[in-house]
Parts: C-alpha cells; sequence; structure tokens
C-alpha cells in the first residue's frame, strides 16, 4: 500500500487520528495553516471526486457529519471553521486519496480563488 494516508487509516504509519469509526478517519494535518487543522477522510481509497460514485454519497456525506464532531471537540463551532475538499491541479490538490480539510482557531482571509 503505497499510499500515506491508507497508512495512517490502517494504523501503519503515525498520525494524530481524532476519530475513527468504520467509514471515515479524521487526524491532524502534518502541516497545519491555522491553530485547527484537521483532514476527515473516507477509511476507502478513493483518488479524488472525480472517482466517487453513487455508492459512495453516504461516505461522503459522513464526512460533514465527522467535521461538525471534530469541530465541536476542537471548540471552534460557534467562531466557525472552513471545509476544503482539493480537486486536481488547479486547486493545489497533492495527496491523492480524497480528504476534506477542517481549518478554524482563527479569522481566515476571504474571498478564495
Ligand atoms: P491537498 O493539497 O492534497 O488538499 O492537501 C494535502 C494535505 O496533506 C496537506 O495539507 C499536507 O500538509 C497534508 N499531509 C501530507 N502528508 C501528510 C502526512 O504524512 N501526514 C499528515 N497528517 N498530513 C499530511
Ligand atoms: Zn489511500
Amino acid at each position: 500500500m503505497n499510499c500515506i494516508f491508507c497508512r495512517i487509516i490502517a494504523g501503519e504509519a503515525p498520525g494524530e487520528i481524532l476519530y475513527q469509526d468504520e467509514r471515515v478517519t479524521a487526524f491532524r494535518d502534518i502541516h497545519p495553516v491555522a491553530p485547527t487543522h484537521v483532514l476527515i477522510v473516507p477509511n476507502k481509497h478513493l483518488a479524488s471526486v472525480n472517482e466517487m460514485t453513487g455508492e459512495d454519497e453516504t461516505t461522503l456525506g459522513h464526512l460533514l457529519t465527522v467535521a461538525r464532531l471534530v469541530a465541536e471537540q476542537e471548540e471552534i463551532q460557534a467562531s466557525g471553521y472552513r471545509l476544503i475538499i482539493n480537486t486536481g491541479p488547479h486547486a493545489g490538490q497533492v495527496i491523492h486519496h480524497l480528504h476534506m480539510h477542517l481549518i478554524g482557531g482563527q479569522r481566515m482571509r476571504y474571498p478564495m480563488g
């Protein structure tokens, strides 16, 4: 298995896992851009949103439920946070295992793009 996120999910590579269930894993980003920077990923390897099918809808919807749980644990639910899924070169996706960034704990710049 040469996907770093698959290895973190399987416990074969180090990662600060904050939440895990049968479908989804959440762990801290190794290079945080804000006080809270967590990656929430499906346990099933999908390279990006481009690979998803209808079968994955429930799992990918669950990423949002886990984002809400982690935001609560991190105490940033009220102050707010940003959820981002980079897809492909123009978005700067570098890890090809679908992941949602949960970023918060500070006021963020806007607009994006
Ligand atoms: P992307 O640009 O693909 O959306 O973001 C990939 C993210 O994965 C980056 O924020 C990067 O810091 C993070 N990352 C890359 N390698 C590792 C790793 O080995 N462990 C963890 N926890 N995060 C990683
Ligand atoms: Zn993977």
